[in-house]
């Protein structure tokens, strides 16, 4: 499915309006420590991809901090002490929200050390999953490039705020960035041509593809829902109503996700009958020296396996 540049320039523009319209109001108490311009500021970031978008606006100017690993799940992870400790002396907190991180774990760290906290997703049309009959916003909405691009402008104008003497760096830098990741939509668009529209089913553990499979015409499938919270959970009903989906939409391949125990999904394949086709980064990044350690790398890197495996 090929979308149209003119509609992504509208919507982005309109987007942009709506940021900048809506810049986030902190207090500027939280500013007067940073007085010295000399003082490297500090951004503590809730998931990998987050921190990666926060490196490519901020430069060597911020201290960027990670709370996950490569390979960390959000949706379970357990804050500690270290954790505590970098918010402490954080100028500047960013999560993905929609509870993407577990019992909002993010904005409860940012809650008890007093610090601003940015949501990336304000501003994202949320898609809506069901979680036990209460409907919820999907979280996973960096997986829509435009969506990733609001996350960037939404960081942003955070940091331009609190730092507004180089606004003008921190523009650049996104501009240089929302083009790659415009380029990166358009590339994914092409490579999935490659597969015939009836055969773009993408069976993974967890609802993490959602943003993706409506972004480029797929139809996504997982026996988990849309967080990895429960996972001792999950029904022999559910996971007999995947193994026969599968079977009726004669699925050739299933994926398994970096950040989840394969377990689950081997089971499923030996009992279709299918191949694992290889794991795919959901909700982080790659570690460092992989080819997924960047965001733009992690989509490339998914839909190489994706396109390979399913075309
Ligand atoms: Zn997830």
């Amino acid at each position: 499915m090929k979308r149209k540049p003119a509609n992504f320039i509208q919507c982005f523009g309109m987007t942009l309006f709506l940021l900048v319209a809506s810049f986030p109001a902190f207090d500027s108490n939280a500013l007067s420590q940073d007085s010295d311009s000399s003082k490297k500021l500090t951004l503590v970031c809730s998931t990998t991809q987050i921190a990666d978008f926060a490196r490519n606006i901020v430069g060597d100017r911020w201290e960027v901090i990670c709370v996950l690993a490569p390979g960390e799940d959000p949706h379970t992870y357990e804050v500690g002490n270290d954790d505590a400790l970098s918010v402490a002396r954080a100028d500047l907190c960013i999560e993905n929200g929609w509870n993407l991180e577990g019992h909002s774990w993010m904005k409860r760290l940012a809650a008890n050390a007093n610090k601003p906290l940015v949501t990336c997703v304000e501003g994202v049309k949320p898609l809506k999953l069901d979680a036990d009959g209460e409907t919820v916003n999907d979280p996973h909405a960096w997986f829509d490039t435009n969506n990733a691009s609001i996350y960037v402008l939404n960081i942003r104008n955070a940091v331009s705020k609190l730092d507004p003497s180089h606004a003008a760096e921190y523009d650049a830098r996104s501009k240089l960035y929302l083009i790659q990741i415009r380029a990166l939509d358009q590339w994914i668009a092409r490579q999935v041509n490659a597969i015939p529209k009836a055969r773009r089913i993408l069976v993974t553990h967890h609802d993490a593809f959602g943003y993706f499979s409506k972004a480029y015409g797929f139809q996504a499938i997982s026996p988990v829902g849309w967080t990895t919270g429960e996972l001792s959970g999950v029904a022999i009903d559910q996971k007999q109503k995947i193994v026969e989906q599968i079977r009726e939409l004669g699925v050739r391949s299933i994926f398994v996700e970096t950040t989840i125990n394969r377990e689950l999904l081997d089971d499923i394949a030996r009992e279709t009958g299918i191949t694992v086709g290889g794991e795919l980064y959901s909700d982080a990044m790659g570690g460092q020296g992989t080819a997924g350690e960047t965001y733009i790398g992690m989509m490339r890197e998914n839909v190489l396996t994706i396109v390979e495996h399913l075309k």
